[in-house]
C-alpha cells in the first residue's frame, strides 16, 4: 500500500506547486472564504495552507488520507456531474506518502479541534487540541523519502515562481475568495475577497494590461462567458497571458485555446497570443474532466459547439471595439 501510494503520488504531486494546488482546491471545496498560503525554500522544506472552511471532524481524518477516499463523490452519476475541484480522493494520500504532514482542523460543530501527524504515509499521532474553525495543513520536506524525485526539483527560487504563478491563477479564478501568499516571510500577494476581476488583473499585471482590456460576455445553452480580453496591441509572443477558468478551475482545453486565438487572426498585432482573463461556466454534463490525474486537459461532448460559441463571442467583442473606435 505504501509503495502504491508513493507511485501514485508521482502522478499527482510533481513539485511544491502541485501540493499547494491540491490543498488550496480542497480549501475552496470546503467553502473557505479566506486562504493563506505560506512557503519557505520554494515550498520544498515548508508549505502551510490555512483556510476558514468546514474543517474535518476527528473521526474522519484518517479516512481522508486513504487512497481513493473522497467525501465528494458517492456514485457514478456524481462523477459525470463533477462540480467540486477535487474528486479523485488522491491528493491527501499522495502528499502524505512523500512528505511530513501536520494537520490541525476543527469543524464548527465540534468543541475541540484535532491535530494529526502523518509522515511518509505512516500515522504518527492523532490528538485533540484547541483550534479555530477551519483547517491548517503543514507539509514539510517534500520528497524526503524519494530522493530521486527530489533531484528533479528546480532551485527554490524557480519553485517559488511556480507557486506564485499558481496563486495568481487562483486569485483570478476566485475573486470572491481572499488569498494571501507569503514567500520566505514576505507578503507577495493579497486579495480581499470582495474585489472585482479587473482589480485583481491590475494587482497581478499592472497598468499596461489593465488599460487595454475589453469586457467580454456571452451566454448560450450550457456555456456562459464573462471576463476581459486584451486588445490586439497587447498580444504576446507566448501563451503565458492566456488565462481562462472553467467552473472556477484553471484548466486547459485545446478547443478553447484554439477558438480564442483564431478570433484574433486578421487583426494587426505584434504577436500571436492574446491576453485573456475569461471565466467560463460550462454545464458539467457536457464535460469530460476525468482524463488525467492532474485534471489539466478537458474535453467536451459538444466540441464543435463550444468551439463555435467561443470563437463567435470573442470575435464579436473584438469587432465591437473596432466599431467603437470608428464612431469616436
Ligand atoms: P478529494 O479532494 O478528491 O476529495 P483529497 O485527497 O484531496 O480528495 O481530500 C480527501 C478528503 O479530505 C476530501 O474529500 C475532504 O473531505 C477532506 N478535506 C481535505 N482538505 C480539506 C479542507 N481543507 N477542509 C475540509 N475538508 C478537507
Ligand atoms: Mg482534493
Amino acid at each position: 500500500q505504501e509503495t502504491i501510494n508513493k507511485i501514485a503520488a508521482g502522478e499527482v504531486i510533481e513539485r511544491p506547486s502541485s501540493v499547494v494546488k491540491e490543498l488550496v482546491e480542497n480549501a475552496i471545496d470546503a467553502g473557505a472564504t479566506a486562504v493563506t498560503i505560506e512557503i519557505k525554500d520554494g515550498g520544498i522544506s515548508f508549505i502551510r495552507i490555512t483556510d476558514n472552511g468546514s474543517g474535518i471532524s476527528k473521526d474522519d481524518i484518517p479516512m481522508a488520507f486513504l487512497r481513493h477516499s473522497t467525501s465528494k463523490i458517492k456514485s457514478i452519476e456524481d462523477l459525470m456531474n463533477v462540480s467540486s475541484l477535487g474528486f479523485r480522493g488522491e491528493a491527501l494520500s499522495s502528499i502524505a506518502a512523500v512528505s511530513q504532514v501536520e494537520l490541525i482542523t476543527k469543524t464548527a460543530d465540534d468543541f475541540t479541534g484535532s491535530r494529526y501527524v502523518i509522515e511518509g504515509g505512516n500515522e504518527i499521532s492523532l490528538e485533540e487540541v484547541g483550534a479555530p474553525d477551519g483547517t491548517t495543513f503543514i507539509v514539510r520536506n517534500l520528497f524526503y523519502n524519494t530522493p530521486v524525485r527530489r533531484k528533479f526539483l528546480k532551485t527554490a527560487a524557480t519553485e517559488a515562481g511556480y507557486v506564485n504563478a499558481l496563486i495568481e491563477h487562483l486569485s483570478l479564478s476566485h475573486p470572491d475568495i481572499s488569498f494571501r501568499f507569503i514567500n520566505n516571510n514576505q507578503n507577495k500577494l493579497h486579495t480581499s475577497g470582495n474585489m472585482n476581476l479587473k482589480d485583481i488583473i491590475y494587482g497581478v499585471y499592472g497598468r499596461d494590461i489593465t488599460s487595454n482590456l475589453m469586457e467580454i460576455s456571452g451566454k448560450t445553452q450550457d456555456v456562459e462567458i464573462t471576463g476581459f480580453i486584451g486588445k490586439p496591441v497587447i498580444c504576446r509572443g507566448n501563451r503565458g497571458y492566456e488565462n481562462y477558468y472553467i467552473n472556477g478551475r484553471y484548466i486547459k482545453s485545446s478547443i478553447i485555446t484554439k477558438a480564442i486565438e483564431e478570433a484574433y487572426k486578421g487583426y494587426i498585432m505584434p504577436h500571436n497570443y492574446p491576453f485573456t482573463a475569461i471565466h467560463f461556466k460550462i454545464n458539467p454534463s457536457i464535460m469530460d474532466v476525468n482524463v488525467h490525474p492532474t485534471k489539466m486537459e478537458l474535453r467536451f461532448s459538444k466540441n464543435e459547439f463550444v468551439y463555435r460559441f467561443v470563437l463567435e463571442t470573442v470575435k464579436e467583442c473584438l469587432a465591437n471595439r473596432e466599431l467603437a473606435a470608428r464612431v469616436k
